[in-house]
């Protein structure tokens, strides 16, 4: 009895295990099912990387890159010159830049965000939580940019880290929507 049980408790943790691990694809999928393949091959796409030496820091900067209307950042650690630099490209040809930093950032020594405002890019404060761990970039309507990564030199060349590149229209919704609730209490960036 002891034992069933506790397999029966191995089982129900490996459930939802397989639940979190394969959500995301799972919405993929449904979601999938609505589209021509047409606008399958162009709507949706999941891509995953990996630091260190995978490349993230500039998958990050080509999508910013791509991007037509609207950036929303919403980072813990933001350090990276490169994609400060990319991000004030945008604002400058016109695009909307939005980035929501954790509240320790507004004192960091070294902190790129003073630049990017002086560039017009929106920069707000998020000091409701503990940490303001989430690390997302929202592009367009289009693309979600998320996983562990913050944006500094370490998690580029040193740290282990994920991001994940989804394209879903569910997905964006969802995360779009939390960039929103965020956004409904940050403090916009004096000085
Ligand atoms: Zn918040």
């Amino acid at each position: 009895m002891q034992v069933r049980s506790h397999l029966f408790y191995g089982r129900a943790v490996f459930s939802v295990a397989l639940l979190t691990t394969f959500a995301v694809p799972a919405i993929y999928s449904y979601s999938a099912l609505a589209m021509t393949p047409k606008e399958k091959s162009r709507a949706n796409r999941l891509e995953a990387l990996f630091s260190p030496g995978g490349g993230i820091e500039s998958r990050i900067v080509e999508e910013i890159g791509a991007a037509r209307k609207q950036i929303r950042v919403q980072m813990y650690i933001f350090t990276s010159k490169r994609i400060a630099e990319a991000l004030c490209q945008a604002a400058k040809r016109g695009v909307s830049v939005e980035v929501i930093l954790d509240k320790s950032q507004e004192k960091a020594t070294y902190g790129p965000w003073r630049t990017m405002r002086r560039d017009g890019v929106n920069v707000y404060f998020d000091s409701d939580h503990e940490t303001a761990n989430s690390k997302i970039v929202l592009i367009d309507d289009r693309v979600v940019i998320t996983g562990s990564y913050n944006f500094t030199k370490a998690a580029e060349e040193k740290n282990a880290e994920n991001v994940l590149i989804v394209q879903d229209r569910s997905v964006f919704q969802a995360y779009r929507e939390s960039f929103e609730n965020h956004m409904a209490h940050a403090r916009k960036a004096a000085g």
